[in-house]
């Protein structure tokens, strides 16, 4: 099948550096003679049509932007047969030949499905839980980690000031990869992540010992996913230790803000080899990082894969966190 139009969507949560990605499909593809089709709200705006016609100027000055140009959506009809259906003859229709689709695990089931009925769809990750297993880095990690660090050093300095305890809550859904690299960066005394079998006693006798050495003010990081939350935590160290401890959860403010070099720079690479796969009608594929080569998986195979903390990293964070 000869492919002239390509389509390109986010969908699930958005990322920093989801536009760096959207640029590189839209200007490579044009580098190539396709027509670019953006389509907004992910596949809800597939089903509803919701596109417009992409030049290398609608997408002039997005590269370093967060968020997402074309919106972002979960849609639940799209797990059904009549939605795909819908998404397969709106494809027909607009003329819509494949698909980039720049999100995570849910969108390339998603991807997945619209590829055997017919459309070509190739995945690229963007989260910024890093929790995709087939790919060593997904697009808006590298930032999310370094808002979360900037967020975190400054409530170093307040709880400094005030000699406190502040336990931070970060996101990660079920992974700990932000919470293990910006608890080792910020100088926390402890770490709660998901991979690990929370033990509070541990993290008490951790902070005694780095309060008789002489430590006056402490950061805890938990992930979101941890069994034992950062409220919880708080109140155990404050009544177990006797001292002051405040809780904090980040939230949202982690997937916001202008992507770091290093996200620009992979979404520019995996954008750019979604269209090389696209443009000769190959599908059912997401790109991923390895090491530094970016390479593609069968969208199946990928999702079958497992990805585990590096239990390494955890140790240096035991290492040098009193
Ligand atoms: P993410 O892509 O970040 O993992 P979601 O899991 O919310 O985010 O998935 C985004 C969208 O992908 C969903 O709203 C839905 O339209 C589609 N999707 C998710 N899971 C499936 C599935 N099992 N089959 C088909 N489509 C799915």
């Amino acid at each position: 099948m000869e492919i002239k139009t390509i389509g390109v969507l986010t969908s699930g949560g958005d990322a920093p550096g989801m536009n760096a990605a959207v640029r590189a499909v839209v200007r490579s593809g044009i580098s190539q003679g396709l027509k670019v089709i953006g389509i907004n709200r992910g596949y809800a705006g597939l089903i509803a049509g919701d596109v417009k016609e992409m030049t290398a100027r609608t997408v002039s000055d997005t590269v370093h932007r967060g968020g997402t140009i074309l919106y972002t959506a979960r849609c639940k009809e799209f797990r059904e047969e009549a939605g795909l259906q819908k998404a397969k003859d709106m494809c027909k229709k607009l003329g819509i030949d494949g698909i980039a689709v720049i999100g995570g695990d849910g969108s390339y089931r998603g991807a997945r499905d619209l590829s055997v009925r017919g459309v070509p769809c190739i995945g690229i990750p963007g989260t910024i839980d890093n929790d995709i297993a087939c790919t060593d880095y997904t697009i808006g990690y590298d930032t999310a980690m370094n808002t979360a660090l900037d967020m975190i050093d400054r409530l170093m300095d307040t709880a400094m000031s005030h000699e406190r305890c502040i336990v931070v809550e970060v996101m990660g859904r079920g992974a700990g990869y932000i919470a293990l690299n910006t608890a080792i960066a910020a100088g926390a005394s402890a770490v709660l992540i998901p991979e690990v079998e929370p033990n509070v006693e541990a993290i008490i006798t951790r902070l005694q010992r780095a309060y008789s050495l002489g430590k006056k003010h402490s950061i805890v990081v938990v992930a979101e996913g941890s069994k034992v939350r950062a409220q919880e935590l708080t109140e155990i160290i404050s009544n177990r230790l006797n001292m002051e401890a405040r809780c904090m959860v980040l939230g949202h403010v982690q997937r916001g803000g202008s992507p770091t070099l290093r996200d620009r720079v992979e979404a520019s690479r995996m954008g750019c080899r979604a269209v090389e796969l696209l443009s000769q009608g190959i599908g059912n594929r997401v790109v991923c990082c390895k090491g530094n080569e970016i390479v593609d998986y069968d969208i199946l195979e990928a999702l079958q894969m497992k990805k585990e903390i590096d239990m390494h990293l955890y140790k240096v964070m035991l290492d040098v966190s009193f």
